[in-house]
This record gives structure tokens, sequence and C-alpha cells, in this order.
């Protein structure tokens, strides 16, 4: 058996202290805008999230561009959250800065299509093998339309998730299990109906309750990640997506893949590389490199029964809408990303580039006999501090650390590196270099020997 090595948990809660100590010292400026912000902003952030990164306050940011952004203290950072995967195009990519400077001249918005919506449908069915294409401002909407229409084709009620899923503010997906019963998630905030009512919820992995679940004939879909990245990554097991697609065909139920995050994958998400086959796909964030667009694509035979279900006179006001959606400067947004940043080419040194990440932290995690490990969706590389690989959402949540989780956040932030929140997740872009990622693994390495 090995012999792992043993973290003082007093001692993380000391460095814990001199480090926010250190961050406080090293951010006036932040912290005066923080003070500030108090006077205007709830809890003084502008999205009530950005009161969980570690430290006390938030960094300002005064200027992001490529893999790297400097914050209002004149501090340079590598950007290895990307704004949670809405950036994973690096910051303001050059080659579509031109595109949308000329689309903002000629007109932001009509409520008419321009021709860049069928370059970006076709482009998408290209890469992701579904048939018929519709747009949103976010992953969330293109969820939830998803949602709308796959309980109107089928008629039926339910969706089905997994445990410890997140797919935006779905309502739908608000649910979790605990104790092994299903139960509105902790912390939601005032759901306008009991989520349990409308939703079924098991765990990642687990055919036999998946299968007992969609058996009673109740489920209009199940909404997925095809691979789980908001517990920590959470991969499927051997097999698992093949059964999971033919259990939802022999019980009717819908497949909604959401691509949303495994875009990591390959430039046609994870749905491409392993060739499933979704009825519906989901994605959004760094589709027009952070400008707010998403994109829902559906089966020709679900597309046909999608068209019949809106109706003329309602097409407006049927509950899949959004004025701004799939306005000019998203598509024109859109259409560059694809063309020009979010590229086969691309891919290859961003996926070469996590596995250098991913290899580096192995290696400190193998010299030290950590009780670690560290996993990866393409671009998207995450380390947890559990032993092993979790296999479902109940496994991810017990394993998550919070004493370590904020303390590697806020020692990384410190030396110049921005991990994700919540997560201790590292994304590469097409502007991400070696030297960003060595960087990374120096500064985890630092970390570990203090810890140690
Ligand atoms: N799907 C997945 C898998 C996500 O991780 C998220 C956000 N983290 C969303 C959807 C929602 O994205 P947005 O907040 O941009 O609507």
């Amino acid at each position: 058996m090995v012999q792992h090595a043993h973290i003082d948990r007093s001692k993380v809660r000391a460095l814990m202290e001199r480090e926010k100590a250190l961050f406080a010292e090293r951010h006036p400026q932040s912290r005066q805008l923080h003070r500030r912000s108090q006077e205007s902003l709830l809890a003084g952030v502008p999205m009530h999230w950005m009161t969980r990164w570690p430290g006390g306050f938030p960094l300002f940011v005064a200027e992001a561009r490529g893999a790297t952004f400097r914050d209002v203290d004149g501090l340079e950072y590598i950007d290895l959250c990307l704004g949670d995967t809405g950036a994973m195009t690096g910051h303001s990519p050059p080659a579509v800065l031109p595109k949308v400077t000329e689309q903002l001249a000629k007109g932001i918005t009509t409520m008419l299509p321009g021709e860049n919506a069928f370059w970006v449908a076709e482009e998408l069915q290209r890469r992701f093998g579904l048939k018929y294409w519709q747009f949103a401002l976010s992953a969330t909407d293109a969820n939830r339309f998803a949602l709308r229409l796959a309980r109107a084709v089928t008629a039926r009620p339910k969706v089905l998730v997994f445990n410890g899923c997140y797919h935006g503010t779905v309502d739908e997906a608000y649910v979790s299990l605990v104790g092994g019963e299903a139960k509105s998630r902790p912390g939601n905030i005032g759901p306008q109906i009991d989520p349990t009512l409308t939703s079924k919820v098991v765990e990642w992995n687990d055919l036999e309750a998946l299968e007992a679940a969609l058996a009673p004939g109740d489920v209009a879909a199940v909404l997925a990640e095809p691979v789980m990245t908001n517990v920590g990554i959470v991969h499927p097991e051997p097999g698992y997506h093949q059964a999971l697609r033919e259990l939802t065909r022999d019980y009717g139920t819908l497949l909604i893949l959401d691509e949303t995050h495994t875009l990591s994958a390959g430039p046609g998400g994870y749905t491409r590389k392993h060739g499933l086959e979704p009825d519906v796909l989901t994605v959004g964030k760094p589709l027009a490199s952070g400008i707010p667009a998403a994109a829902y694509g559906f089966t020709e035979e679900l597309g046909r029964r999608a068209h019949a279900v809106i109706q003329p006179p309602y097409a407006d006001t049927g509950g899949i809408g959004g004025t701004l959606a799939a306005n000019a400067l998203s598509l024109a947004a859109m259409r560059a990303t694809l063309e020009h940043v979010l590229t086969e080419e691309a891919y290859e040194r961003m996926i070469a580039l996590a596995e250098r990440l991913e290899w580096g932290v192995k290696g400190v995690i193998a010299k030290y006999k950590l009780p670690w490990h560290v996993t990866r969706v393409g671009c998207r590389v995450e380390y947890l501090f559990r032993p092993n690989p979790a296999k479902n959402g109940s496994e991810a949540l017990a394993g998550q650390d919070p004493d370590l989780d904020p303390f590697i956040h806020l020692y990384m932030l410190n030396r110049g590196v921005l991990l994700t929140p919540f997560h201790n997740m590292a994304l590469m872009s097409p502007a991400t270099l070696e030297e960003h990622v060595d960087r990374h693994t120096e500064v985890f390495t630092q970390a570990v020997k203090e810890l140690l």
C-alpha cells in the first residue's frame, strides 16, 4: 500500500492567513474599489458569486489580452480560468476583433437574419453532425429552450439530470441526491416550484438507477454533460455513453448533451471526438469569444417535430425567446471564432499544453507521494485533493477540500496565476504559452513544498 504524504491542517490554515495578508497588502486599489462598490453593488460585487474568490475581495481587472490580464494595481497574471471558459479563445482574439468592429458599425441587432446565420449553422452542422440549429445568448437559455422543446415533442413532463450537475440557472437542474433522495439543491434561491416535481436525479455512471428512472416513461429528456465538469471532472466509465444512448432510445427519452465545457475536447466537442449521437446538443460560453452567444442543434427528425410544436401565432410568446438572440454581433463573432480561433490546429496546440500541465502536476504528485490526482478533458485539466478519480457527483463532492481548495487558489493568485474558481481547474487557450504552463507547475511545486 502506498504511504501517502501527510498534510497538517493547522499548517494549511496558518499559511492561508499569511496568504490573505499578502493578498490584501498587494492589492490596495482593488481593496479600495471593493470598499467603494459596497455603496452601490450588492455585497460589493456586480455578480454575487464574485464574493467567493478567496482573499476577502475580488481583483478588479484593468485589461485582459490573450492568456493574461492586468489588475488595477498593475500586477500581471497568467489566466488559466479564462472567464470559466467564456474566454477559452483567449481574451479578445485578434482574428475576431476586426469582424466584430466591422459589425458594430453595420448594425448590432435587427431581429432579421443575415448571411452569417447560415454560415454558422452549416459550420455547427459540420462540427457536431446535427442538422438544425437555433441560437440563444447563454448556454443556460440554450438548455432551457432545449428542455421546453423536448417536453413539447414528447408530451412528457419530467427531466432527468445527474447528481452534482451544473447546466447554468436551469430550474429543472437544481435537484440533488441527499442521502439517496431527490431534494431541492442546497442554496437553491427562491425556486418557483419544488424541482423534485419536475426532475429526476440519479448518479452518473449508475445504469441501474438510470433505467429505473426512465422505465415509467415520463421522462422527456436526459440533460447531461458528456463528462461532468462542474463538480470536478467525472469521466464516464467505459461503455457508459453507449448504454445511456441505448436506454434513452429504448424508453423514448431524448438525449440532450451540453457541450458548453466539454468543447474543450476538440472542435466538435466530446460528441464528435467519441462519436456520440445526441438528439439535441447545446453549447455556449466561448462560441463567440465571450460575446454573449449560444446554440442548440437537433437531429433532422427532432427538428421536424420541434418545428411542428412552434405554432406560428405563438412563435414569439411560446416560452422560447430572447429579443437579442441571434443578433448580428453575436453571429459575426461566432463566425469569426469558428473560422479563425477554435480551429483544428488551435486545438492541437491547446491539448498539447494541457497534457504538459497534466504531466507537470502528475510528476509533483508522484514525487511527493500526495494523495491527489489530476484529470483532463482535452484542453481542460483539473487536480483534486483525493487519491482516485470520483465515479459520480457524490464521490466528487465528498472529495472537495475546504482547506486546500481556497489555499491553492490564493497561493497561485499571489504568484500571478489565476485558476478557475470553485475548482482547481486550468484551461488552455490558443494564446496560452508553454511558459505559462511551466510557471503554474513551478508555483504548484512551491505550494506543495510549503504544505509538507
Ligand atoms: N452548461 C454548463 C456545462 C456550464 O458549465 C454552464 C456554466 N458554468 C452553463 C451551461 C451555463 O452557462 P451560462 O452561465 O453562460 O449560461
